[in-house]
């Protein structure tokens, strides 16, 4: 999906807003023509003659047919989002006046968006680099405090930042290396060898701080994977249903807030958890006896964190102890959840207390406890990287740009070890520079943002 010269040209369409009934729908027209064309169907003050951010009421005509009273608010270059001519066109929101007003501008010379080519405009003229872009859609997709803060952050500029000032030392020595390779015969030395082994050895830190924050940029846009094990009657379905419904009473009781439930995902504290297979939990399978099979124990890795969930009435000390360990063995973080304490004996009880003194006590039936896991869960996940500002990797394009970079980093320190040329060192050199640009977008080619932007969806 590459874009000629002329399709940059056109002027483009699309509504802006969720399909399906709504209040109002806002449709946004981008290019050089935006708002000769819309002035074009509007009736109500002469819109080419009117300043850059106002608003004005009137109505979309087609001919003399009124479709809809509008507001029309109007963006002229290059203070806009693309940076070119917008017109946002609020209509009411049905889908007859919407198909109506975006028929009518086609006819009228627009040309029907692709997907992302509004935000895919605003990289090509300028307005953000490519990882800011990247970031308005995750903004877009955001649905907990964790991932609405690490795509704010992104498209705020942090991480482009971070990456363009490694990149700009790195240049500043490979121009000075390429500049040697002009003096040869003089055998001069512009860069110090010691001066950018010392720089590389910095950009590798950074580069791999970076790296590392991918596992904790994974959970914050996809959620801590987390399963429930436990025998069957437990409590795992009960317990699931009981944090669901919970956390739906929380957004029910926030007048006009609609959420579609993802019957698996749970916002606790600003972080989403995302229980696997969860299906087959409801079915009961028997997931603790099953550790030891191989085939569990990978699915088993594949979470972040594990909620081992026992009844106090109905396990004893030796089969609680006989799970632990193989828990431990399986080296993925859990939190000790002894359930029904509404049935249970207190001595059992004082006795685990004891023996596992970081157990979780609830009741999952009669709903009792249920924060003091929350803050347990909280606890362990542990986001406190996350919440010093620090800037957190979330998208894997990023991160399989930033792990070449390590390599072709690594491969100058190897350069600089083993004497080699100044040619070879200044490819080196040359290759990290390109990798760390394609996160940005100051290195990019059709193909890549072709393949980023088709993800977006119309009318980003
Ligand atoms: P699962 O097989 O692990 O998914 O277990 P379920 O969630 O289906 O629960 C098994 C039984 O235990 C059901 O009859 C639940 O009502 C009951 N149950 C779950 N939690 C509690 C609790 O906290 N107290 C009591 N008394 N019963 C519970």
């Amino acid at each position: 999906m590459a874009f000629s010269i002329s399709e940059k040209e056109d002027t483009i369409v699309a509504l802006a807003t969720p399909q399906g009934l709504g209040a109002i729908a806002v449709i946004r027209l981008s290019g050089k023509d935006a708002i000769k064309l819309c002035n074009e169907v509007f009736s109500g003050k002469d819109l080419e003659k009117q300043a850059s951010h106002t608003i004005h009421f009137g109505t979309i005509r087609d001919e003399n047919k009124i479709i809809d009273e509008v507001l029309v608010s109007l963006f002229i270059a290059p203070k806009s989002f693309t940076k070119e001519n917008v017109v946002e066109i609020s209509t009411h929101g049905s889908s007859y006046i919407i198909n109506q007003v975006i028929k009518l501008l086609i006819r009228k010379g627009a040309r029907p968006a692709k997907p992302g080519e509004f935000t895919q405009r605003a990289f090509l003229n300028g307005q953000f680099d490519l990882a800011q872009a990247e970031a308005v859609a995750d903004l877009i997709h955001s649905d907990s405090e964790a991932s609405h803060q690490a795509a704010l952050h992104q498209m705020r500029g942090g991480f482009s930042h971070e990456i363009k000032a490694l990149r700009d030392q790195l240049i500043h020595f490979a121009s000075m290396i390429e500049l040697e390779l002009d003096f040869v015969e003089e055998d001069v030395e512009f860069a110090s060898r010691s001066d950018l082994q010392a720089l590389v050895e910095k950009l590798l830190k950074v580069v791999e701080q970076l790296i590392s924050s991918f596992d904790l940029g994974n959970v914050i846009k996809n959620g801590v994977p987390t399963v429930i094990a436990g025998k069957p009657n437990a409590g795992k379905s009960t317990l699931l249903n009981a944090l669901l419904n919970e956390e739906k009473a929380i957004v029910s009781d926030i007048a006009g807030t609609t959420r579609d439930f993802i019957e698996d995902e749970i916002n606790i504290g600003g972080v989403i958890f995302r229980f696997i297979d969860t299906a087959g939990l409801r079915e009961t399978t028997d997931t603790i006896e099953k550790i030891g099979v191989t085939r569990t124990q990978e699915k088993m890795k594949t979470a972040s964190l594990i909620l081992y969930l026992f009844d106090l009435s109905d396990t004893d000390m030796v089969e609680i102890n006989r799970d632990i360990n193989k828990l431990e063995n399986l080296g993925v973080p859990f939190v000790k959840v002894a359930n029904k304490i509404d049935k249970s004996n207190r001595q059992f009880i004082n006795e685990l207390k004891e023996k596992h003194p970081d157990t979780i006590f609830i009741s999952a039936g009669q709903k009792e406890h249920l924060d003091d896991l929350k803050d347990k869960i909280l606890e362990l996940v542990n986001l406190d990287k996350f919440k010093t500002g620090n800037t957190v990797v979330t998208n894997i394009r990023h991160y399989d740009s930033l792990v070449k970079t390590r390599e072709s980093l690594l491969d100058v320190l190897g350069g600089i070890d083993n004497e080699i040329t100044n040619d070879f060192l200044a490819m080196d050199i040359r290759r990290s520079l390109h990798f760390l640009g394609e996160i940005t977008g100051e290195i990019t080619t059709d193909d890549l943002l072709a393949n980023i932007f088709s993800k977006f969806c119309i009318g980003k």
